[in-house]
């Protein structure tokens, strides 16, 4: 431990380990994104255009699917799949209660009631057994989030769906980069939706990507996505002559602009760099942490990949006095940014009074709930700032420690 981590902490009137406030989860924008945008605003095309186009080329060329399409929000992208996965007021999809709430609200969206389930301690991930556990005859899907980049286990979920005609769809929000076996996150499920939130691995300020096999599926999608007007309305201004278009049913406004795209295009060939750059992040912060009362995340399979989108810290509460809370305000107060991934879905007071969910029903999640603590990881964190971090994180849990 430094000198400095042995100071008086900031919450308690010392000085804080930054000066400065140190964002948790600051964008990664460079020039080639600056350059594209304007670029684009000066073509007079700012809507939905030859930018968006060219993003979801290249995003399903990095995954290796058959087709992406672009949408204006993961969340839109799941409500999307869900009606094209033929999930109908009434039906249930189970979803993991250790997820971000717009997972289960894209359900409430369609109608169909979120079946929520545990997950796994030490994977945060969805527990297949879990699972198998809560199929009834209603059962129309199963949403496995990729949880902080890990790979859901989706061997285990397949062998469960498939023979029981239940669809699965992917909340890759956390895994563009994540591998399960081999096959990359957005390939494996009936249909998966990516987000480019600002937090998030490759970033467009909000949007999002809906990858699928199916080609019925990718066009329904498109053409659902923006008003249920026919395909390539979009370019209904362009020097291809005018063309009418028809609406066969009633869509919804989800397109993606070319401003968005255009900071997408180059954040996407930075997905490998920036990956590994994060990879030797995580390393570090593995080895700095490795004697701290946390419980660190596990190593990934063999044949698997962590995306390495968020780097938790699950605190270990019975070698601490403090709450999760104080230690996160503690932490706030050195300057350093957190985040908290997530409050158990079922917590929240919507799911408790509509579903009748209750604490202590899902143990594992509620066991995060109260101890997760994301600190700041993206490729923006400068060698200085990992260093505030890792004494910061010293600082406030060494003197929290019993
Ligand atoms: C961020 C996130 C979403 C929602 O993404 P948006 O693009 O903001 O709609 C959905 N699921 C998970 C797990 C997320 O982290």
């Amino acid at each position: 431990m430094t000198d400095r981590a042995r100071e008086p902490l900031a919450i308690e009137g010392g000085r804080a380990i930054r000066d400065r406030f140190l964002v948790f989860g600051a964008p990664d924008i460079r020039r080639e994104e600056i350059d594209a945008v304007v670029r684009t605003l000066e073509s007079g095309w700012i809507g939905t255009g030859p930018q968006v186009a060219e993003f979801e080329e290249e995003f399903r060329r990095y995954l290796g699917t058959a087709h992406a399409v672009a949408v204006s929000s993961c969340t839109a992208g799941l409500h999307l799949s869900l009606i094209a996965l033929g999930v109908k007021p009434g039906d249930e999809v189970i979803v993991p209660s250790m997820t971000f709430v717009a997972t289960a609200n894209a359900v409430v969206h369609v109608g169909a009631r979120p079946v929520l389930v545990d997950c796994e301690r030490e994977t945060m991930n969805i527990d297949p057994i879990a699972v198998e556990r809560a199929i009834t005859p209603r059962t129309r899907a199963i949403v496995p989030v990729h949880f902080a980049g890990r790979p859901a286990d989706l061997t285990a979920l397949e062998a469960i769906a498939r023979p029981r005609g239940i669809r699965l769809l992917e909340d890759a929000a956390h895994g563009v980069e994540t591998i399960h076996r081999g096959r990359k996150a957005g390939t494996m499920g009936d249909c998966a939706a990516f987000s480019f939130y600002v937090t998030k691995n490759v970033i467009t300020g909000e949007g999002g990507m809906v990858t699928t096999g199916d080609e019925e599926i990718a066009s329904w999608i498109k053409v659902a996505g923006l008003h249920g007007m026919s395909k390539d309305a979009w370019k209904r201004y362009s020097d291809e002559g005018y063309r009418h278009y028809e609406v066969s049913f009633p869509g919804f406004k989800y397109n993606l602009t070319d401003m968005q795209a255009a900071l997408g295009v180059p954040q996407l060939r930075r997905v490998e760099e920036n990956w590994t750059r994060r990879a030797a992040l995580w390393q570090q912060y593995l080895t700095a942490f490795a004697d701290l009362p946390v419980f660190l995340p596990p190593p990934v399979a063999e044949g698997d990949r962590h995306a390495y989108h968020l780097f938790t810290l699950i605190l270990d509460l019975d070698r601490l006095r403090w709450t999760r809370d104080r230690v996160l305000r503690a932490l706030q107060a050195e300057n350093i940014g957190t985040g908290v991934h997530y409050r158990a879905v079922h917590l929240h007071p919507y799911y408790r009074d509509t579903f009748g969910y209750r604490p202590e029903m899902f143990p594992n999640a509620e066991f995060l709930s109260q101890r997760t603590l994301s600190i700041p990881f993206s490729t923006r964190i400068s060698e200085e700032d990992a260093r505030d971090v890792i004494d910061g994180v010293h600082k406030v849990l060494c003197a929290a420690q019993c």
